[in-house]
């Protein structure tokens, strides 16, 4: 296989092909490796000539084996070695020997150690990592060859050698050589594969990389992943687009500080260090945090979510911040409340001037059967006077509250009067268990409408015969927010499954069972006493099982004193 086709190479073979000075051409790369026993030979020669100029004189062999090894230095710079199979060059190292035996002959009684010049062909053919056995073979046999040249070409008596302990030097060099070639060759082969793991690793990690910024690209939501130091690490298209709405006008670049931020009002800037991003790099993990970016026409609405992410010692190593544009969800919300206000607010005036008209004509002396359709008239105006209530209720600001101290032992008393008539003729038993006094910090107007929306439904929702008990006390506190009161409204109804249980709260939601049997609702009242209670800083929890009845415990700050 050519190696000038990259492309089409194995791993293994790419690396052995690459050994060498890797970002070199390999007509370089051939040059690199001869040129240590070129820079050698030249030593040599200096030396000899230095040291015993008579050397280069008497004999022919200096001169032929430094010329030999100019030759081949030529030769490896010049021959364009990427066009010839890969074996090709071992051309070189394998004539180097040839021309290191006259050297070593001529030179070897001026400088010791001549013969380890032999060491860089064998050093070479070894890294080379082609044919590793016939590299270290090749290697052994050129250094017995140079070793045992003197002999052979009779400059040397093989006499001497028997009787010198200089025969040492020709049975050893060749083995030392071997074993030294077959360390660089194990070591090749260790690194060839590291290298080759390396890279199948970094190819993997590449085409994950690739994957993970192809699937964020698709996401319409957009994604910024920053480091510890601040530094964005990912942003995806569609964050890059969002972070285009957010520069200020006539601007087409600029950094996340300089964006428009607004608070979900669109109106109120966000603080420096309130900033979406500023807090996810303090840490800060929180979800569905609404903003605005932009201004006038183009501004946009979004759901931000921030999560940290830490490293092995538990350090904060970045944070991932998501943005999902919701200001189609917001309009559509804003559109219905606006809707839903309008319409319970034409709907309200008319009906309660049919109430009132209602109120008076049941004043008269009235025949008896009209009496009766009067009273179902006026019975359905009020049900539908109390349906447009609840509609405007929930479109209306439930955040706003207005606290006092409020006897809520007295509020409950008054709710559970007006409901026992209902409540006798559901067939219930209505009991309450209530303090004298507990005061808490409560507007009475929607305390009022919570305690009489909890009764209301469980009259609705317990069959004839079932009981229902309103009780309430005081409840120490387990946190820095102080004591509460606690009003638990119990019955013996329907009760719920757990997967009703957590829609509750939804606007307009209804059991099946409740739909089925048609008992009148909106599904608007437990939404609306949840947000009241927690405009109190309170909270609504309930209990219930299916078929055995439910308990909802409402609990609010309390004003008197502690428990
Ligand atoms: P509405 O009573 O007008 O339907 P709510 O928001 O007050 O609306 O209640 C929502 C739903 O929760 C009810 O329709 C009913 O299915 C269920 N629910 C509420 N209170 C009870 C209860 N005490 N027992 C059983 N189900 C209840």
């Amino acid at each position: 296989m050519s190696l000038s086709t990259p492309t089409t190479m194995l791993p293994a073979e790419e690396a052995r092909g690459r050994r060498h000075f890797g970002q070199f051409s390999l007509r370089r790369r051939v040059l690199f490796s001869q040129l240590p026993l070129t820079i050698s030979t030249i030593l040599v020669v200096v030396a000899v000539l230095v040291f015993d100029p008579s050397v280069a004189v008497e004999s022919p062999y200096l001169a032929i084996g430094f010329g030999g090894v100019m030759v081949l230095t030529l030769l490896a710079g010049t021959v364009p070695w990427q066009r010839l199979p890969a074996v090709v060059y071992w051309i070189i190292p394998l004539l180097d020997f040839v021309a290191i035996a006259p050297l070593w002959t001529a030179a070897r009684y001026v400088l010791d150690g001549m013969v380890l010049l032999t060491a860089f062909p064998v050093f070479w053919l070894a890294w080379s990592g082609l044919y590793p056995l016939l590299a270290l073979s090749l290697g052994f046999l050129g250094t017995a060859a140079v070793s045992w040249w003197p002999y052979l070409a009779g400059t040397t008596p093989f006499s001497d050698a028997l009787m010198e302990s200089s025969l040492t030097r020709p049975v050893m060099v060749p083995f030392m050589m071997l074993s030294l070639g077959a360390a660089a060759s194990i070591l090749t082969r260790s690194m060839d594969k590291q290298r080759v793991e390396l890279r199948a690793s970094l190819e993997k990690s590449k085409s994950q990389n690739r994957l993970l910024q192809a699937v964020v690209d698709t996401s319409d939501v957009g994604i910024l992943v920053v480091d510890g130091q601040g530094h964005d690490i990912l942003m995806n298209q569609a964050q890059r687009r969002t972070h285009f709405i957010g520069l200020p006008p006539g601007r087409n670049d600029g950094a996340e500080h300089e964006l428009l931020l607004f608070e979900a009002d669109g109106l109120t800037p966000i603080p420096p260090d309130e900033r979406p991003v500023t807090q996810a790099l303090q840490g800060r993990d929180y979800r569905g945090r609404i903003i605005a970016i932009g201004t006038d026409g183009s501004q946009q609405h979004l759901s931000v979510s921030a999560s940290p992410m830490y490293d092995d010692d538990g350090q904060f190593d970045g944070t991932v911040v998501v943005f999902q544009n919701v200001t189609d969800l917001m309009d559509a919300i804003q559109t219905r409340e606006r809707f839903v206000a309008e319409v319970s607010h034409e709907f309200r005036t008319p009906l309660t001037s049919i109430i009132g008209y209602l109120d008076l004509a049941m004043e008269e002396d009235l025949d008896p059967t009209l009496r009766q359709f009067l009273t179902t008239s006026q019975r359905n105006a009020e049900r539908l006077l109390g349906l447009v209530t609840s509609l405007l209720d929930s479109a209306a600001d439930s955040s706003k509250v207005t606290v006092q101290t409020v006897d809520l032992s007295r509020l409950t008393r008054y709710s559970v009067e007006s409901a026992e008539v209902r409540a006798r003729h559901s067939g219930l038993t209505l009991a309450s268990d209530l303090p004298d006094q507990l005061l808490a910090k409560a507007d009475p107007v929607k305390m009022g409408q919570v305690v009489d929306n909890l009764l209301s439904n469980a009259i609705k929702y317990t069959p004839g015969g079932g009981s229902i008990t309103v009780s309430l006390r005081c409840l120490p506190g387990v946190d820095e927010k102080g004591d509460w009161v606690e009003l638990a409204v119990e019955d013996t109804g329907f009760g719920m499954t757990d997967q009703e249980r957590a829609k509750l709260f939804t606007n307009f939601y209804r059991t099946e069972h409740v739909r089925k049997a048609a008992i009148p609702g909106t599904g608007l009242g437990l939404a609306i006493s949840q947000s009241f209670v927690r405009a109190h800083g309170g909270e609504i929890l309930v209990a219930s099982e299916k078929g055995a009845g439910s308990t909802f415990t409402v609990r609010v700050p309390i004003a008197g004193p502690a428990c």
